[in-house]
């Protein structure tokens, strides 16, 4: 059976194969298309796109955002798919949620050192390379310090919610993050929720102008993902779904490439209401 991937991570923020290589990888697991969804950042769609082309698989330009939920001091991500590359507005998002990032990295590694571990901003900077910084590259920097055994135990120890060195993002509220995206002509979906998704919350993001919901994930078991599923059909919000793949070497939930199978027909109904939308504001003055 035919089947896409529409939530993958590269290089360009924390996963750990060049866009390139995940675009043929995919291919070699039988994809027919992908979303390139890095965190915060279109950096990878040039590449992901090229690559694409040499091996006859679609590549949709997409991003994860995170954004804040709709529970108290929750945070979440929203998926957007058929965003733009070169429009300035959303851009400029991009650019603050990047450099939000980039200080909160610096937090973290202060609090590393008020908690004993001898760690650098320097050796984060050299995991990430230039890509959208987040918490595995300071997870990877703890395991090539030799201060932590994997990436697993960074996370349990140091980095995860409520540890030592967790510093919370600050973060934009829903209805602005999906303005953005609906004003360039892009989709959005709420990315794993888990026990998350309940009627109350989807009716919320669904009024805060989500269209779509991540139906299948490696984190949603078969009953969940039948449940999201329904929830989806009864309050109008697409069904999407991905892998979130970040590469073999992360210690949680990883599930290998290629191993969920999202029908075609989902991607199909996402890229109609871009085309509607987008056609919607070519005739806006
Ligand atoms: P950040 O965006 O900096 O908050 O980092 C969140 C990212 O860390 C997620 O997108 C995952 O890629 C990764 N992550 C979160 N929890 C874990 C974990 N327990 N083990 C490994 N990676 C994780
Ligand atoms: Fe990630
Ligand atoms: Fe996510
Ligand atoms: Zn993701």
């Amino acid at each position: 059976m035919e089947a896409v991937d529409l939530h993958l991570h590269s290089t360009a923020s924390d996963g750990e194969h060049p866009p390139a290589e995940v675009v043929t990888r995919a291919a070699a697991v039988g994809l027919s298309a992908i979303a390139l969804t890095d965190h915060d950042t279109l950096a990878g769609i040039p590449q992901a796109v090229e690559a694409g082309s040499a091996v006859g698989l679609r590549v949709v330009a997409g991003c994860e955002l995170s954004v804040a939920a709709p529970w108290r001091g929750g945070e979440m991500h929203l998926l957007a798919y058929f965003v733009p590359e070169g429009d300035p507005v959303l851009n400029d998002f991009l650019v603050g949620e990047r450099t939000k990032r980039a200080e909160r990295a610096e937090k973290i590694v202060r609090r590393l050192n008020a908690a004993g571990v001898a760690l650098t901003l320097d050796e984060v900077l050299d995991q990430a390379d230039g890509a959208a910084l987040g918490r595995p590259h300071v997870a990877r920097a703890l395991v090539a310090r030799g201060v932590v055994e994997d990436i697993t135990v960074a996370f349990d120890k140091y980095l995860g919610w409520g540890r030592a060195a967790f510093v919370a993002k600050q973060l934009p509220p829903v209805a602005e993050v999906t303005a953005l995206v609906r004003s360039v002509g892009g989709v959005t979906s709420a990315a794993h929720l888990r026990d998350r998704a309940t009627r109350k919350v989807l009716r919320t993001l669904r009024d805060a102008g989500v269209d779509g919901v991540e139906v299948l994930h490696p984190a949603h078991d078969e009953a969940r993902t039948r449940r999201v599923r329904a929830l989806a059909d009864d309050l109008a919000l697409l069904p999407t779904g991905g892998s979130d793949w970040h590469g073999n070497g992360r210690g949680d939930q990883g599930k290998a490439l290629g191993a969920i199978r999202v029908p075609p027909a989902w991607l199909d109904a996402l890229a109609r209401v871009h085309q509607e939308r987008s056609s919607r504001l070519e005739v806006t003055p």
